[in-house]
């Protein structure tokens, strides 16, 4: 039966970690943007896979090598099907901080020049701005960002312009901003620049989008989709590159060692088909399978189903939110055209005072700059409070967002 709505208490009851308290109270957790809590069936199949099966992947010939090998590999196939990749497209990485370096260092230094254009936006997280930084000077490539504007959107018109110089040959956006909630028009953006130079790759940082928005690569229009397991009701350690298989198999490896290799001998090595090329080591074979695990919990609630529940919470949180005295709220107004993360300010009270005295009042948030500097000072600001949802939060929740920025505003005003 396909589900309408999440059964928010049924749900509840899998995180083991929300039937705890925290300062006396219950917790109030609005912090999965940053991580995301673990349901039970996510755990057991971890627990169960160190206890019954433990061994190393590919490289075995006894039966617990291949029950490992099988259960990491079957974990790949449900995560590409989950973004609409194919299995030998998907990269398993430590977190989509890894899977932007290993695109920055594999495609983009060998092959950019002075001419070209790296496009990257200031709405990023620095995990899509700092690795491009990285590998620049020694390509010679342009590196530009989009700028914003003031209700902080990308400027279509500076991007109009800045592909019409047809030198973008790597325009690399997050899908959903983790501070403003921003949802971006991927698929439109990615057809202007291709057909502005049909050279040019398009990398997506799902990293906020793939938790909470039904995923397809093809209907993103992306040769490449960065994510991180643990803000999907994942374990942390796992990431994943998911990308286009002939660009994959043109690129040369980001790190080499065991497993990645066909042949090795003191003069050279020849690598390993893909994605193995690129999975050099041990790779996190319990957070695989883990992942996996994650992958059945969402699928079997439903990604519109997910993103239903989290327009619910926002058609309640921004208005009231909004309807506080001294309270800006930054982003999208409207549910439809944001994600669940929502940052605010309280007039003349530091994010940190904020969220030390909310946490006080049980409710978890995050305050501070949320590894996107350059998005934040367009705020006016040095950091903001951030109040993030997912799956498990309640409508009751909200209600104690709210008055816990009442009983902050109240405290600082003794
Ligand atoms: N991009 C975005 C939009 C994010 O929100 C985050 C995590 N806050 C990252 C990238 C980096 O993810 P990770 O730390 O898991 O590599």
């Amino acid at each position: 039966m396909v589900n309408e709505v999440v059964d928010v208490e049924a749900v509840r009851k899998d995180f083991p970690v929300l039937q705890r308290k925290v300062h006396g109270r219950p917790l109030v957790y609005l912090d999965s943007a940053a991580t995301s809590q673990k349901p039970q069936p996510v755990l057991d199949v971890m627990t169960r896979f160190y206890e019954d099966v433990n061994s190393n992947v590919h490289r075995g010939v006894h039966a617990l090598a291949e029950e490992a090998t099988e259960a990491y590999e079957a974990a790949r196939g449900k995560i590409a099907r989950f973004v609409g990749a194919d299995p030998r497209g998907v990269v398993f990485t430590k977190n989509t901080t890894e899977s932007i370096n290993l695109l920055a260092y594999s495609w983009a230094r060998p092959r950019l020049r002075e001419d070209d254009i790296v496009l990257s936006t200031e709405m990023e997280h620095h995990a899509n701005i700092v690795p491009w930084q990285l590998v620049q000077p020694e390509a010679g490539f342009d590196l530009r960002y989009v700028p914003l504007t003031d209700s902080s959107r990308l400027d279509m018109a500076a991007f109009d312009e800045i592909v019409s110089t047809g030198r973008v040959k790597v325009f690399t956006v997050t899908a959903m901003s983790n501070v403003v909630g921003v949802i971006n028009p991927v698929a439109e953006m990615a057809s202007k620049v291709r057909a502005a130079n049909r050279d040019a790759i398009v990398v997506v940082d799902g990293a906020q989008s793939v938790p909470h928005l039904p995923t397809d690569m093809l209907a993103l229009d992306a040769d490449f989709l960065c994510f991180s397991g643990h803000k999907m009701l994942g374990p942390t350690g796992i990431g994943v590159l998911a990308g286009r298989v002939d660009l994959l198999d043109e690129m040369q490896p980001f790190l080499g060692g065991g497993e990645m290799i066909s042949n090795v001998t003191l003069e050279g090595t020849t690598f390993n088909e893909v994605p193995y090329k690129f999975e050099a080591g041990t790779p996190p074979i319990a957070q695989a399978v883990g992942l996996g695990a994650a992958v059945d919990y969402l699928n079997e609630v439903g990604m519109d189903v997910v993103r239903r529940h989290e327009v619910e919470l926002l058609e309640k949180a921004i208005p009231a939110l909004h309807s506080l005295g001294r309270v800006t709220v930054h982003g999208p107004v409207a549910p439809e055209d944001r994600g669940a993360a929502i940052s605010f300010a309280i007039d003349g009270i530091h994010p940190h005072d904020i969220g030390t005295i909310m946490d006080r009042e049980g409710v978890a948030v995050r305050a501070g700059h949320h590894c996107a500097k350059p998005l934040v000072r367009t705020l006016g600001s040095a950091a903001t409070t951030r109040a993030s949802f997912y799956i498990y939060n309640t409508l009751d929740e909200v209600d104690a967002l709210v008055d816990a920025v009442e009983a902050t505003k109240r405290f600082f005003d003794r």
